[in-house]
């Protein structure tokens, strides 16, 4: 089932998620829920946040388009950040609307440890695209997003771009509604 993706500056967004406790069927069928809407986005991440759902877990599928999906579920999720900083490239994120895309400083590797859905526990390093990922989306659940990294200048230019946009649908929602 296709999830409503929640937009930012929606609220919740911003709340800080709480651990999931028992692995259950509604957590397995959200799990698979997230990872279709992710697929249909398309996307290669997605956070219970993003989907109305203030609990900790991410789906992610790193692998390039041009290979076989490779779909992970993680559940309470922890990250060590390790290594170097460096630039990840054209950052966007499904709840960050016009499509807006910027350079975000990450690290590049991280040790991840989490439970997968048959419960069992993941302890690995990951590097490379997944560390990226893995980052972005673990800031989803602390309330974080991709935007908060900017620069205080590229931020404000993104707000006001944004606030320009949401208040021309609200106009024209406006004028739909009274029949002119
Ligand atoms: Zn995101």
């Amino acid at each position: 089932m296709l999830l409503p993706i929640v937009s930012y500056p929606a609220p919740s967004l911003r709340e800080k998620s709480e651990p999931v406790g028992e692995i259950n069927a509604e957590i397995k069928k959200l799990a698979s829920d997230m990872l279709e809407t992710m697929y249909a986005a398309p996307g290669v991440g997605l956070a219970a946040p993003q989907v109305g759902r203030n609990i900790r877990m991410i789906v992610l599928d790193p692998a390039p388009a041009s290979e076989p999906r490779k779909p992970m579920v993680l559940i309470n999720p922890e990250l060590e950040l390790l290594g170097e900083s460096i630039v990840s490239e054209a950052e966007g994120c499904l709840s960050v609307p016009l499509n807006y895309r910027a350079s975000v400083k990450r690290k590049e590797r991280v040790r991840l440890k989490a439970l997968n859905l048959q419960g069992e526990q993941i302890d690995c390093e990951m590097d490379g695209f997944a560390a990226i990922i893995l980052q972005h989306e673990c800031d989803h659940l602390d309330g974080l997003l991709f935007i908060d990294h900017l620069s205080r200048l590229k931020r404000s230019l993104y707000d006001g771009k944004l606030r320009k946009q949401l208040k021309r649908q609200a106009d024209e929602e406006r004028k739909a509604a009274s029949g002119t």
